[in-house]
């Protein structure tokens, strides 16, 4: 595969790698590394000046496995492979002219040769080169190097090419993984994403789990939040214990959608911006607007719109204010990653975070809730 760049017309060029300096026994990894950017990324074949026999099984295993004809040869005499290439020569160092400036001047539809080093280079290569290229003049490896060159290189079609004739070929798939072995198609854990399936307004606590997963929380994120929905319904079984039905006054089936829920916004992202984005999903899939408000609104025992904008979020109030929002919101505090902790390891934790302004606030909440729900909450978290 190969492109003359100025008329971006397709030719039949072999790129093959040269990589210099191996140590079998320091840089197993990383000249692995070497040979699978540079199979993957569209180089024909990779020459390596130190004798690894151990190297050329893993990738011929991987060509076995995954397809495509590219050769390993190590042990081979790097003036050797140099003086007798007959095409264009690119050495990758940090000191080299800039790769978007030197790129259009390889000529297409020649065969290149790219060397990449380990430690120090040896001055012939870079007089033997033609053409001595940096990918930035920054230190970093050759393994970055080597897959920004072929990528600048390549256009960005190496990216696609075929690797015929391997037991495995991996389909794309964002949510689980689909291999095609032989004419059979096997796909593990495919499971339709949030926007592809109808939920119910209120859905039920599997149903939640099911949002969850389908949006893509992680298991810890979905551990997380099933401990803050054992806390929360604790905290309502308790109270019906103690004073009865009637005194919380809660609705129950929003209050569990609430408290499976809170986190959603952790599928996309994990910073305090996960409270706005987990709303607008939960909009975005039709949920009632109570649980869209205790998602949105339960983080540190709410915030005020001045504290939100500091923390780059909308300018508005996201403050608990039902019982249901408060309950979902002192729950999610009163539980670390997996575990009830105190109110008193919760105030630490948030001074820890520089959150002091949330302390009077949860302060407030544990209180209030404890006099809304007729409960002593410290029980259900100590020890
Ligand atoms: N002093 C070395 C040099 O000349 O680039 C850095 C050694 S580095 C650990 C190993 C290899 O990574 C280099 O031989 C070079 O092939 C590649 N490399 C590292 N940084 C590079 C850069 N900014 N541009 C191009 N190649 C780089």
């Amino acid at each position: 595969m190969g492109a003359d760049r100025k008329n971006n017309i397709p030719t039949p060029t072999r790129v093959e790698v040269l990589r210099l300096g191996h140590r079998p026994d320091r840089d197993k990894r990383i000249t692995t590394h070497v040979a699978l950017v540079s199979r993957a990324f569209g180089a024909s074949g990779i020459h390596v000046d130190t004798k690894d026999p151990k190297l050329e099984r893993t990738i011929d295993r991987v060509n076995g496995q995954f397809g495509g004809d590219f050769t390993i040869e190590t042990g081979t005499s790097p003036r050797s492979v140099m003086n007798n290439f007959g095409g264009t020569i690119v050495h990758l160092t940090m000191y080299g002219e800039e790769v978007d400036n030197v790129i259009r001047d390889i000529p297409g539809g020649e065969d290149l040769l790219i060397i990449v080093g380990s430690e120090k280079v040896p001055r012939e290569v870079f007089d033997l080169a033609h053409f001595n290229v940096s990918v930035s003049n920054q230190p970093h490896s050759e393994v970055s190097a080597l897959a920004i060159f072929l990528d600048r290189y390549f256009d960005g079609r190496q990216l696609y090419m075929d690797f015929p004739g391997g037991e495995i070929n991996i389909l794309p798939d964002g949510r689980g993984k689909t291999v095609k072995q032989g004419d059979d198609i096997v796909t593990v854990r495919k499971r339709k994403g949030l926007f592809e399936r109808r939920w119910g307004e209120v859905p039920d606590p599997d149903e939640c789990l099911e949002i969850l997963a389908s949006a893509g929380c992680s298991s810890i994120v979905i551990k997380h939040s099933r401990a803050v929905y054992d806390l929360g319904m604790d905290m309502v079984h308790r109270s019906l214990e103690v004073a009865g039905p009637s005194v919380h006054g809660m609705d129950i089936a929003r209050l569990s959608a609430g408290l499976l829920l809170h986190d959603l916004g952790r599928s996309r992202t994990h910073s305090i911006r996960h409270t706005v984005i987990g709303a607008q999903l939960a909009e975005g899939i039709g949920l009632h607007p109570d649980i869209v408000a205790m998602i949105r609104n339960h983080v540190g025992g709410g915030l005020p719109a001045a504290e939100a904008v500091e923390l780059g979020l909308p300018d508005m109030d996201l403050i608990p204010l039902t019982w249901e929002e408060k309950l979902v919101s002192h729950a999610d505090t009163l539980v670390g990653n997996l575990r009830r902790r105190s109110l008193g390891k919760a105030v630490e934790r948030l001074e820890e975070k520089g959150a002091e302004k949330g302390v009077d606030r949860i302060l407030a909440l544990h209180a209030e809730l404890e006099g809304h729900l007729s409960i002593d909450i410290d029980p259900l978290v100590d020890g």
